[in-house]
């Protein structure tokens, strides 16, 4: 197993880690603490804010595909549900205030070599604010569902707006998050 820089020393106790074979798989391990290094992916949320036949879309700024477009989505805060990582990241991309409207689905990626991620995909409408790129977006515009640019950033992204655009999206509706 190839280890990254970050995998080598133990995040309790700061010695060397070892290869120790732990729940079915070789992993990054501390002999002197007992600290396992679980490997998972992390998880994301994309929005598409859909408005009398277009969509929301933000240019990106930094990598991967810098320049091209994409839904607004992010990686989700430790404390943060899904649902609230989605408003959120299209709030400090867009500057636009959403309501869920449902969930479209969630697809594996690979992050496009960056890291592994479970994004989640929510249709949503706009309820409020003034569009205006921040963040990670270098733009941000409204697109026709049947005119979108050419360079999409994410595949999975284009597949969920063409069935949107389709009319074949099946939204799984939102729970309330439980507090404990
Ligand atoms: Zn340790």
């Amino acid at each position: 197993m190839k280890r990254r820089r970050t995998e080598r020393f133990c995040m309790r106790c700061g010695r060397p880690l070892a290869s120790v074979p732990t729940d079915g798989r070789v992993r990054p391990a501390c002999r002197a603490c007992g600290w396992v290094y679980f490997r998972n992916p992390s998880s994301a949320s994309a929005a598409a804010v859909v408005s009398g036949g277009r969509v929301v879309l933000v240019r990106r700024s930094v990598a991967p595909y810098v320049g091209s477009w994409c839904l607004p989505s992010g990686y989700q805060e430790y404390d943060e549900s899904p649902e609230e990582t989605a408003v959120r990241e299209t709030r400090e991309e867009t500057n636009l205030r959403i309501r869920l409207l449902g969930l479209c689905g969630v697809y594996f990626s690979d992050g496009a070599g960056v890291k592994n991620t479970v994004v989640h995909v929510y249709l949503a409408e706009r309820v409020g604010g003034t569009m205006r790129a921040g963040d990670d977006a270098s733009d941000v515009r409204l697109f026709p569902l049947d005119g979108l640019p050419r360079r999409i950033a994410f595949r999975e992204h284009l597949d969920f707006i063409e069935e949107i655009r389709a009319g074949r999206a099946v939204l799984a509706p939102l729970r309330r998050r439980r507090r404990r």
